[in-house]
């Protein structure tokens, strides 16, 4: 296909049609479709992967996700994002309708400005000026869910799942996420901690205390066991991640009564983890030690585990600091590699590829009024443009 074959597209013009589609998970609405226009006009073999199972919420949900890629030859520079919103909160509170994309003294508002349809918006048109250039050495590919505000059990995680699978290769992935803390470009997210919740229960023998010989005491049995548990140090961190905690989050006994000892003692606790640990070896500890101390007090104890996401880090190399020199070459900031915040969809991705998160900056995400300077939406065009020919070049076999 020849270059400039097609029209560039604008960055603002793109967010504001994606702002006034309500696609708030799991609902898309059409904003997929809007995309796909956008990226068969460009050039994109576009696929839908619909999905479709229990939300995890009491229902049943039904997702749309897009891959879309153009060209076939390495290396494959993959954009992963999503169309979906969170709720708008309390209507009044808004200053302007969250999905009319009004802009104002040169600020877009709406839901979804900066999480993530700025981001998306962006990267098209960023996608688009480099087309209209030259004719790309390499192919570059767009990875879109509609469930990544939810569950997150039909979007990403499945679309990774089919095209591994499928034996799909993509040798970066850029995340659109709003990782900038204060200036556009001052951080990237190279990695994440990994979320583990524990559920224990402990069972005893319900009685009188006056006769404590006939019950089974679970309090003190839960007490000992989240003193141990407490008490380890899962290790010492590395200079990329604190070290991991583990937080007793909750202890409930519930018994209204000065007389009885209780048949039943509960706790939860949370643990954050850097790599040292997966989900499933803390897990195994923490199944260790319930054993020990049940076979110590022959009280039986229950653990129940979710883990919601794995640590991961994308190391130093030449993706990170082809993105890095990107950046710094157009906004004059270099961005620093961070591995703080909650958890995103790159959990799925780093299976994968290396993956990062550039976008803009988070600060309304998720709020009323979120909103984004057009000036900015602009700036991160011209910051995409260069990574996207950056990587490319950088990462040719
Ligand atoms: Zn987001």
């Amino acid at each position: 296909m020849n270059a400039a074959s097609h029209s560039v597209i604008d960055p603002v013009e793109l967010t504001r049609d994606l702002i006034r589609i309500p696609s708030v998970t799991p609902a898309d609405e059409g904003a997929m479709d809007v995309l796909e226009r956008a990226l068969t006009g460009l050039g994109f073999a576009c696929r839908r992967m619909v999905f479709e199972g229990p939300s995890g919420v009491g229902h049943d949900a039904r997702i749309e996700n897009l891959y879309a890629r153009r060209g076939t030859a390495s290396p494959n520079l993959c954009f992963a994002g999503h169309t979906d919103v969170v709720p708008i909160g309390d209507l009044k509170a808004w200053s302007a309708g969250p999905f009319e994309g009004e802009t104002r003294d040169g600020v877009l508002y709406g839901r979804g400005a900066v999480d993530m349809k700025g981001g998306i918006a962006a990267w098209v048109a960023a996608v688009s000026r480099v087309l209209a250039r030259d004719e790309i050495e390499g192919s570059l590919s767009f990875l879109i869910t509609g469930d990544e505000e939810g569950p997150a059990l039909h979007g990403t995680k499945r679309v990774v799942q089919t095209l591994a699978a499928e034996g799909e290769v993509i040798d970066a992935c850029v995340v659109g996420e709003p990782s900038s803390a204060h200036h556009l470009g001052d951080m990237i997210k190279v990695g994440r901690r990994g979320s583990l919740n524990t559920w224990i229960t402990v069972f005893g023998k319900q009685g009188h205390v006056a006769y404590p010989d006939r019950a089974a005491n679970p309090t003190p049995v839960i007490a000992r066991l989240l003193a141990r548990l407490d008490a380890h140090v899962l290790d010492e961190g590395y200079p990329e991640f604190p070290p991991s905690n583990l937080e007793i989050t909750t202890i409930d006994v519930g018994n209204p009564a000065s007389n009885i000892i209780p048949a039943e003692a509960k706790a939860r606790l949370n643990i954050r983890f850097n790599p040292t640990h997966t989900g499933d070896g803390l897990i195994d500890w923490l199944n260790r030690e319930a054993g020990a101390l049940q076979a110590e007090t022959g009280l039986r104890i229950e653990l129940e585990h979710m883990c919601s996401g794995e640590a991961f880090l994308t190391e130093p190399g030449v993706f990170v600091s082809a993105v890095q020199d990107a950046v710094e070459a157009v906004l004059g900031r270099r961005p620093e590699a961070s591995t703080t915040g909650g958890t995103s969809d790159a959990r799925f991705i780093r299976s994968l590829c290396p993956v990062l998160e550039l976008g803009l900056v988070g600060q309304t995400m998720h709020q009323v009024d979120e909103r984004v300077p057009e000036a900015e939406l602009r700036a991160l065009t011209d910051a995409y443009e260069r990574v996207i020919t950056t990587v490319l070049e950088r990462l040719q076999p």
